[in-house]
């Protein structure tokens, strides 16, 4: 009675997506992108880093049929997923909860199949990650293309997911 688990072994974190909504041009410039060609070249990189610094000199890109994340209305898709990580975190949900609590609710969003992909893009798990490294130049572990498609489109918001450890035990975040 009253023995206190020790806590001599090392910890094991469980990691967990930390949901964030965040500004579009604060966001790593997406600088590891290949193809397709509508993505890459001076003009779209002059023009990205245009919008990151005086948004308001680049008109906005409307969705085109070039590729698919082109094509995708992203104003609508964050704005979407946006509304949706924040209901789940209003709820009390985090972690991957918070993408089964959007995956949930798609259906009801009144979107086509080609939108709910691009909320489902944004707002469950394999959203756009970030690299976290602390020091490290900021950079993509996943979703530059995402990222690309909604400077190009004038995006101002969307939704991130960085991938943070926790005590399994106490449900605490970890300090690195
Ligand atoms: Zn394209």
């Amino acid at each position: 009675m009253g023995h206190m688990p020790e806590r001599s072994e090392p910890i094991h974190p469980a990691y967990e997506p930390v949901y964030e909504v965040v500004k579009v041009v604060r966001l790593p410039v997406p600088n590891e992108i290949r193809e397709p060609d509508c993505m890459i070249g001076p003009k779209v990189w002059v023009r990205r880093r245009i919008r990151r610094l005086v948004p308001w000199l680049v008109p906005r890109q409307a969705p085109r049929a070039c590729c698919w994340h082109h094509q995708v209305d992203w104003r609508q898709a964050a704005e979407a997923a946006i509304r949706l990580v924040r209901q789940a975190q209003a709820a009390g949900l985090r972690g991957e909860r918070i993408s089964d609590y959007a995956i949930e609710r798609l259906d009801d969003q009144g979107f086509g199949d080609w939108e709910q992909d691009a909320v489902l893009a944004l707002a469950c798990t394999g959203g756009i990650e970030p690299s976290t490294e602390p020091g490290a130049e900021w950079r993509y572990f996943e979703g530059q293309h995402r990222v690309a498609a909604q400077l190009d489109q004038g995006v101002r918001q969307t939704v991130v997911q960085r991938w943070e450890p926790f005590d399994p035990v106490t449900g605490l975040p970890i300090r690195q």
